[in-house]
C-alpha cells in the first residue's frame, strides 16, 4: 500500500509493517494506521471525488488502507443521507443541526462500515472465517457483510442481544454462540476461540482496520456539508472505536488539507454505563462500570479502545454527556416525530445528549452541530414500543373509532 507507512502503536509508538494480520503491539497497546499524507495530498482532490460515481464508503479509497488490487466487498455500504432538521434545530434553540442516518446501511448500522473493510482486509489474508464478540450489531453486520463476499462466520454474543440483531445473525447464516453472561464475559470467550482455531478477527479493538472503516462517515458527513466543519459532532459511544474512527477521518481530512479546522467531538454515554464519560469528567483513568441500560449497543462496561477513544475526545477538545434511558426514549420519540428518522436507543443516545447540551447551556443558539444516528430503530421494536406506546386497537367499527377518538381527545368535526 503506497499510501500506507506502518501501524503504530498508540502507547509505545513502535511500527509494524501493516499486514492485514497485524494485532496488538508487543506491549498490548492498540495500533493505529499511519498513511502518507503528502503521498495523499499528491493524488487526491476535492475535485477526483466530485467525478466519482461510486456513493459508497469506497469512493474514498485514497484514504483507506486497501490493497490497490483489493475488490470493494458486495454490499453497499455508506452513502447514508445527511438531513438538515430546521425545526429540530428551532426546538433545540440550535443556530443549524444535521441527522446522519446510518441506521440505513445495508445492516442497518453504522458498523457496516467497519465490517465491509474487515471482509476486504480477511480477503487479503485469504482468510475464509471471520469471528467476533459483539454487542449485537458489530455480529449482525459482520455476518451479512460476510455472506455476501462468501466468507463464514463465528459470531459471540450476550445473550441479552435484541431480538431483531439475533435474527439477522441467523439469516444471514452464522455461527451464533449466545454467551449467558455480560459483554465482558463474550469478549473473553470469543478470543480464546479466536486464538484456538486462527479466524480472522473483527474485534474493533484488536484490529486497527475497523476504525479506518468507520471513519467513512466522517468523510462522507464533511463531503455533504461541502466541506464546511460543524461546531459539534455527536455519537454514542461504548467500545469507544467509533468516535476514535470519526475522529481519525477528520484529522485524515485536516491532514491532506480538505477542511480548515477541526469539529468538537460530543461523545454520549448512557447514565447506567459510562466509563469513558467519567474517566473524561473526573480526569483520571477509566474504571469498568455495570452495563446498566436499555441502550444494549453501547452498554460496554469494560470498553475495548479506551485509550483510542479517550485521546480522540480530549484533543477535539470534546464535550461528554451522559443520558438516562428516559431521555434515550425521550429522543428516540423526538426523531421520529420531527425527523421521521427511527433509531435504536443507542443509535439516538448522541441526540440526547445534544438536547442534554442544549438544556444545560453547554451549546446553543450559535452552534451548529452534526448527530450521527448510528442503529435502525427496527433492531429493537421492544424498547421502541415501550417508548412510543401502543395503537388506538378496535374492531373495524365506525362507531367505535369515534369513541376511541373522543376518548383520545382527537377532534375531527
Ligand atoms: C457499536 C455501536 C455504537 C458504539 O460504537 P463503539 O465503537 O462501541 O463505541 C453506537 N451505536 C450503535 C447503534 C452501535 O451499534
Amino acid at each position: 500500500m503506497k499510501h500506507v507507512k506502518c501501524a503504530r502503536c498508540i502507547r509505545c509508538g513502535k511500527e509494524y509493517e501493516a499486514t492485514p494480520n497485524v494485532t496488538t503491539c508487543d506491549c498490548g497497546g492498540i495500533l493505529d494506521i499511519i498513511y502518507d499524507y503528502d503521498y495523499i495530498q499528491a493524488n487526491f482532490t476535492k475535485e477526483t471525488l466530485k467525478n466519482r460515481q461510486d456513493p459508497t464508503m469506497w469512493r474514498y479509497r485514497e484514504l483507506l488502507p486497501v490493497e490497490e488490487s483489493t475488490e470493494a466487498p458486495p454490499l453497499r455500504v455508506g452513502g447514508s443521507p445527511l438531513y438538515e432538521e430546521p425545526r429540530l434545530a428551532a426546538q433545540l434553540g440550535l443556530k443549524k443541526l444535521w441527522v446522519k442516518d446510518d441506521g440505513l446501511n445495508p445492516t442497518a448500522s453504522l458498523k457496516d462500515r467497519a465490517s465491509a473493510m474487515a471482509v476486504a482486509k480477511a480477503r487479503e489474508a485469504g482468510a475464509e472465517v471471520i469471528a467476533c464478540s459483539s454487542t449485537g450489531n458489530a455480529a449482525s453486520s459482520l455476518a451479512g457483510n460476510a455472506a455476501a463476499a462468501g466468507l463464514k462466520t463465528y459470531i459471540f454474543v450476550p445473550s441479552r442481544a435484541p431480538k431483531g440483531k439475533v435474527a439477522q445473525l441467523m439469516t444471514f447464516g452464522a455461527t451464533v454462540i449466545s454467551v449467558q453472561g455480560t459483554y465482558e464475559d463474550t469478549f473473553e470467550l470469543s478470543k480464546a476461540a479466536i486464538d484456538r482455531w486462527g479466524w480472522y478477527n473483527r474485534n474493533a479493538a484488536i484490529n486497527p482496520y475497523l476504525s479506518e472503516g468507520k471513519k467513512t462517515v466522517a468523510l462522507e458527513i464533511m463531503e455533504q456539508l461541502n466541506w464546511q466543519v460543524p461546531d459539534y459532532i455527536a455519537i454514542s459511544v461504548g467500545d469507544g472505536c467509533t468516535i476514535a474512527g470519526l475522529w481519525k477521518g477528520l484529522k485524515d481530512l485536516h491532514a491532506i488539507g480538505f477542511i480548515d479546522r477541526l469539529p468538537r467531538l460530543i461523545s454520549a454515554q448512557a447514565a447506567g454505563c459510562c466509563p469513558l464519560n467519567r474517566a473524561i469528567a473526573e480526569n483520571k483513568p477509566w474504571e469498568p462500570m455495570e452495563e446498566n441500560t436499555l441502550a444494549d449497543s453501547i452498554a460496554v462496561g469494560v470498553p475495548r479502545n479506551a485509550e483510542k477513544a479517550l485521546m480522540a475526545i480530549r484533543e477535539s477538545n470534546g464535550l461528554v454527556v451522559n443520558v438516562t434511558d428516559e431521555e434515550i426514549m425521550a429522543a428516540q420519540k423526538l426523531l421520529g416525530r420531527t425527523c421521521g428518522v427511527f433509531g435504536e436507543p443507542a443509535g439516538v443516545t448522541g441526540t440526547a445528549g445534544v438536547k442534554k447540551l442544549c438544556e444545560q447551556g453547554a451549546i446553543g443558539a450559535n452552534d451548529t452541530v452534526v448527530s450521527v444516528v448510528t442503529g435502525n430503530g427496527l433492531k429493537d421494536v421492544a424498547n421502541a414500543i415501550a417508548a412510543c406506546g401502543e395503537p388506538i386497537s378496535i374492531p373495524s367499527d365506525m362507531e367505535l373509532l369515534l369513541k376511541a377518538f373522543a376518548d383520545k381527545g382527537i377532534d375531527l368535526q
